[in-house]
């Protein structure tokens, strides 16, 4: 055990407040062991943890007195409290916890606090990653199992409404990633095959199989032959409007600019038609497409898919050959997606995330965002509000 003193500083914060206060420290040359500092609407909370093993009573007290002195200088409370730690006791199964909100309020917080605490979780830091649009937190906890803590706090979310992901932090966090994401009602808000059965006057009979095959209730592939098979007789100059009327998820051009700026790989893997989605990748600078392919003879739809079908297996198996593709394990792999066709392709990757999922998959996947931005995804994956701003061209954007 180490002998210390904790200093604890708080009050108005202004440059130089903290040079002073650790200038009259320095002549007793303690060693410092911990320091942490935060400035909340220009009040400052500082916490100094000082070494004073082998330090005389005499070398303490001045020591003291001088921080007390530059502290009342400053107009700045200070607390010094002797203590003991054990140095380098970090707890090996440290876990980041993100927590979001919109608007994130004390109750959402303190049903995350109580279930990390009844899981023998301590949290040792908390970290502010956003303040817009949505409110993002990002907590270090010790002590607490990743999976006990996961299902516990998957509960946490789904009473509360707040959106929370547990993950080991390192370096699987850091480097490039590979990101891939699901399109229908995950990057657009519109599921494709049914715009473009608006144009054979059959929506109504599509949007419903969409909904059981989304939900899980019948098997993909059969649900695609059965809604495409409707489609026939429409002629392909219809999809040039379908493309026109796709709308982005909010946000979706901020996530896939900051993954780019910041040297991610991105893919979207889709059970819609290469024939809409490419036009969305290349709007977007996506390079990799995985869709199905809708058969055209003569000017029309014949009603019938070209080559294998991009099903449950097949998005995972797509996140798998661009991932060995670009060299990236697939613990580095983040998956994005809202229906049951995504389940696969969820547990394969690193982190697999529901985005206003079907309750089917909000259910089993890694962590569930319900805000409705799609860049709200990049704190969950640690990345702070500062360096999506430095990525972006112009201050706001129009469209996100
Ligand atoms: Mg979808």
């Amino acid at each position: 055990m180490t002998e210390t003193l904790l200093v604890t500083i708080t009050g108005p914060d202004r440059p130089g407040v903290t040079t002073r206060l650790l200038g009259a420290l320095a002549p007793s040359g303690f060693p410092v062991l911990d320091i942490e500092q935060v400035v909340i609407r220009g009040h400052l909370v500082l916490g100094l943890l000082l070494s004073v093993d082998d330090a005389s009573a005499d070398a303490r007290s001045q020591a003291v007195a001088a921080v007390s002195a530059a502290a009342t200088e400053l107009g700045v409370q200070c607390d010094v409290q002797p203590g003991n730690v054990e140095v380098g006791s970090r707890h090996p199964d440290r876990l980041l916890v993100t927590v979001m909100g919109q608007p994130l309020c004390p109750a959402g917080l303190t049903a995350v606090a109580g279930a990390i605490a009844e899981r023998g979780g301590n949290i040792d830091r908390i970290v502010r990653v956003a303040s817009y649009p949505v409110t993002a937190l990002e907590l270090e906890v010790s002590g607490a199992d990743h999976d006990d803590l996961r299902q516990a706090l998957a509960r946490v979310a789904s009473d509360s409404g707040v959106d929370l992901s547990v993950q080991h932090p390192g370096l699987t966090r850091r480097g490039s990633r590979l990101v891939v994401m699901d399109v229908d009602s995950t990057l657009i808000q519109d599921e494709v095959i049914e715009l473009i059965a608006a144009h054979a006057d059959c929506q109504e009979a599509v949007a419903e199989v969409t909904t059981r095959a989304m939900a899980g209730e019948i098997d993909f592939a059969e649900s695609l032959h059965e809604r495409v098979a409707l489609l026939a007789g429409v002629p392909v100059e219809a999809l040039d409007a379908v493309r026109q009327k796709v709308r982005l998820t909010p946000g979706a051009r901020t996530l896939c600019r900051t993954l780019h700026h910041l040297g991610f790989r991105v893919a979207l893997v889709s059970g819609g038609f290469h024939e809409v989605v490419d036009a969305i990748a290349a709007e977007l600078g996506v390079e990799n497409v995985r869709a199905n392919r809708l058969e055209v003879v003569d000017g029309i739809l014949t009603g019938r898919t070209l080559g294998p079908v991009v099903d449950r297996a097949a998005k995972a198996a797509a996140l798998e050959e661009f991932a060995a593709m670009y060299q990236i394990p697939l613990a580095r792999t983040v998956a994005i997606g809202d229906g049951a066709n995504d389940l696969d392709m969820l547990a394969r990757a690193g982190l697999g995330i529901a985005f206003n999922a079907k309750p089917v998959v909000r259910d089993q996947a890694d962590t569930a965002v319900n805000v409705p931005y799609l860049d709200s995804v990049l704190f969950l994956l640690g990345i702070p509000r500062e360096e999506i701003e430095s990525a972006e061209p112009c201050p706001v954007e129009s469209d996100d």
